[in-house]
């Protein structure tokens, strides 16, 4: 077996979500009205009533999507679509309120390419929060002007920096401003209360908690409610038209509870692991840059290593028997820096050779200890190609 340290890019589904499917699985239409539809319907309530119950909103703000990449694009652009049909109707032209979007520069994909989408093909105007050298927006003066929409992720996938969203729910609320948090990497390892945080809407996904893969979470406030991407039966208030598959969720709220559950004894755990490899990497190998500063998840570590790149450090690992991410993106077949490092001013030659390692439930001492044993060897065949 692997030693798997990418929990952060997914985890193995937990024995509750597979019993919770497994019990679900023959569930029919929940949208019927005969016996097995009002069946299917209840499991399926259960489920939404468990969501938000641990997620601190009501279940009609509850919608089951496809992932957290859906959950992300209904809530940015169906705010930002939203924005756009309360001021034309109100007067003429779209504002420019309307066309505004406040975002950061380390969001993930699903976030930075649908703002980038906005901006290219609806004429969005951008404006990102600026990010300091240890990963954490660093000014929120750009939430002072009223926007469509402001995003913000909770904790970066990559470093795990744990970004300031209460100040900046709070903040843009003075301009009226729709808030959408990507808490993909945060449900299951933060405490959430969708209410108290007052954002309007809110990304999960399951297969980041112990969830099967293939379905997310969007919490929707009442109002303003992002306008649909898709249509279809009217399903989860119109918002994300489509039968629901009632066994995932069922699996996806058994996962979050389970994770609720021992989300305090984990973070301590993890801490204790993850500044474990911390201190064991700084002192056996040279020239080390940690990328993942306080406040941040328990579970990452992004440690680059100047002189080597991500691909060979990867490959190196994965015959060693490790999984871990390589903390950079391949673009085209070419292996550069992400995003991530570029926004906190990191340079490419110190960047390009990075790792993210993202510790879960199911990493022990013993991990740690493997790891250490084989790092400071791969560092230094990777750096002598
Ligand atoms: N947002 C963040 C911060 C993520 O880390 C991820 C997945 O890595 C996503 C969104 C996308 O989630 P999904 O894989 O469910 O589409």
């Amino acid at each position: 077996m692997p030693l798997y340290l990418d929990y952060a890019a997914t985890q193995p589904m937990r024995q509750s979500a597979i019993d919770a499917w497994t019990r679900a699985a023959s569930s029919l239409n929940p949208g019927a009205s005969y016996a097995s539809g009002r069946k299917a319907r209840s499991v399926l309530d259960d489920a939404r009533e468990t969501v938000a119950e641990l997620l601190g909103c009501e279940p009609i703000e509850v919608i089951f999507t496809s992932s957290g990449t859906e959950a992300d694009n209904i809530a940015i652009q169906g705010l930002y679509r939203a924005a756009q049909t309360t001021s034309t109707t109100s007067g003429g032209a779209a504002d420019e309120t309307s066309t505004r979007i406040v975002s950061t520069p380390i969001e993930h994909p699903a976030v930075l390419e649908t703002v980038e989408k906005l901006h290219a093909e609806h004429g969005a105007t951008v404006e990102l929060l600026p990010v300091d050298s240890t990963g954490h927006v660093s000014d929120l003066s750009a939430l002072d002007t009223p926007a469509a929409v402001a995003t913000c992720m909770w904790a970066n996938n990559e470093t795990g920096a744990v970004q300031p969203v209460a100040d900046i729910t709070e903040r843009a609320a003075a301009q009226n401003t729709p808030v959408h948090i990507d808490a993909v990497q945060v449900a299951g390892k933060l405490p959430i209360n969708f209410h108290e945080l007052g954002a309007t809407t809110l990304a999960a996904s399951a297969h980041k908690f112990g969830g099967p893969r293939g379905i997310g979470l969007l919490l929707a406030r009442r109002t303003p409610a992002p306008l649909p991407l898709a249509f279809g039966g009217g399903q989860e208030r119109g918002i994300r038209p489509g039968t629901v598959d009632v066994a995932s969720a069922s699996a996806l709220a058994a996962a979050l509870r389970e994770s609720v559950a021992e989300m305090e004894q984990e973070d301590t755990r993890l801490t204790a692991l993850r500044d474990k490899l911390q201190a064991g990497i700084e002192s056996s190998i040279d020239n080390v840059i940690i990328n993942s500063a306080e406040p941040t998840l328990a579970s990452h570590l992004h440690a680059s290593f100047p002189g080597t790149d991500g691909d060979s450090l990867i490959m190196l690992l994965d015959a060693a028997g490790i999984e871990a991410s390589a903390g950079s993106a391949c673009h085209a077949g070419v292996n550069r820096m992400s995003h991530v490092l570029e926004a906190m001013g990191i340079d490419e030659e110190h960047g390009r050779g990075s790792l993210r390692f993202s510790l879960g439930r199911m990493t022990t001492e013993e991990d740690i200890d493997a790891v250490l044993a084989e790092l400071p060897e791969i560092i230094r065949r990777a750096r002598s190609v």
